[in-house]
């Protein structure tokens, strides 16, 4: 039988709160269920955003929960040339685009389209689809605004992707219990593969990390549920087998809003610092 494999994936971009505590002790009591291995990856790709001061307080932080993980940590951002990798046989298939509209293109782009632009459709964290101007440039004029040093991101052209792919894809997801989810890719539009300033993104290093980590459970909180949808498709894209995912519910402050790295309240250090200890987390949040 094979073992388990868990992971808890991090972006060291701001001070863990009491749902990265859920999540983090939830993956580590399923892998201890199931006689399983728990990975850590540090999602630092934005260098701008994640620093070595931020890690350390989140190890910390993790630490004192009683975590315990395998060690080496992942770190994505000592891998960008994988993801590069990655991204260029997208590239090559032609299933990506360079995009160059910035945000406000976008909105502008859409104004000027014909029919209803009220309804544009937006993708499930509410973002505007991507309008269709970059994917019909021609190759020439992509290369004119590429070599004039235009800034641009990769996106995939979706519905090149989902006829490449052919057929519908799903999801084995294991909360509440086992079933399957059909995945809806076409929901997020010409999703970004890889942003401006780098390779990769959320979508592709996450796809490609859990392959290479040998994944086989993914257990993350229910506000990446869509994104799965886009994972599916990637990992079709890719030939990877896809582990099984169990989004949890999330941890919500007293307002029933979702907790942020911001806000200082339900900071782990800032729990700690108030007396708390580690078995007051767990109770907090009923683990
Ligand atoms: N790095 C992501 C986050 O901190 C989590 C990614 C995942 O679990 O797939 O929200």
């Amino acid at each position: 039988m094979t073992v388990p494999v868990f992971r808890f994936a991090p972006s060291p971009n701001g001070h863990l709160h009491l749902g990265h505590a859920y999540s983090a002790l939830l993956n580590q009591q399923m892998a201890r269920n199931t006689g399983g291995r728990l990975l850590l990856r540090m999602e630092d790709i934005d260098r701008e955003r994640c620093t070595p001061d931020l890690e350390r307080a989140m190890l910390e932080d993790l630490r004192w929960i009683g975590l315990d993980w395998e060690t080496p940590i992942r770190r994505q951002s000592e891998h960008f040339a994988v993801y590069h990798k990655a991204l260029s046989k997208l590239i090559g298939m032609e299933l990506v685009y360079p995009a160059f509209l910035s945000r406000s293109d976008i909105k502008r782009a859409i104004e000027a389209m014909p029919g209803d632009r009220d309804h544009w459709p937006r993708d499930p964290d509410g973002a505007l689809h991507y309008p269709p101007n970059d994917r019909m440039l021609s190759k020439s004029e992509r290369d004119r605004r590429i070599g004039e040093g235009q800034p641009f991101s990769w996106r995939l052209n979706m519905q090149r992707a989902l006829e490449h792919v052919g057929e519908k894809l799903s999801w084995s997801e294991t909360a509440p219990d086992r079933h399957l989810v059909e995945a809806r890719p076409q929901d997020w539009g010409d999703v970004i593969i890889a942003r401006k300033d780098m390779p990769t993104s959320y979508h592709l290093s996450v796809v490609i990390d859990d392959a290479l980590q040998g994944i086989t459970h993914v257990v993350r909180g229910t506000d990446l549920f869509h994104a799965t949808s886009v994972h599916r498709l990637l990992q079709r894209l890719f030939d990877i087998d896809p582990p099984v995912y169990h989004h949890h519910a999330l941890v919500l402050d007293r307002d029933g809003q979702k907790l942020s790295k911001s806000r200082k309240d339900t900071a782990l250090r800032e729990l700690r610092e108030q007396g708390k200890t580690p078995q007051e987390i767990r109770g907090l949040v009923g683990l």
